[in-house]
């Protein structure tokens, strides 16, 4: 089963992926840009886990267990 909610909110957590690894160390605001990132990150995975479990009308996601 496909779900585009999760699909998207997947891809938004690549691209922040994406995002921290290419912030390089020696960049003078890295930390801050940095610690922004990985909250962005951190209440992304709280939706997806809780699509997860009931983002259907209170039902799992069928495409659960694939992320
Ligand atoms: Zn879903």
């Amino acid at each position: 089963m496909k779900c585009q909610v999760k699909d998207e909110l997947v891809s938004q957590l690549m691209a922040l992926n994406n995002k921290l690894n290419l912030l390089s160390p020696d960049l003078v605001h890295g930390d801050e840009e940095r610690a922004e990132v990985q909250q962005r990150r951190e209440s992304l995975y709280a939706e997806i886990k809780h699509h997860r479990a009931k983002g259907h009308d209170g039902k799992p996601c069928p495409a659960a267990g694939r992320v």
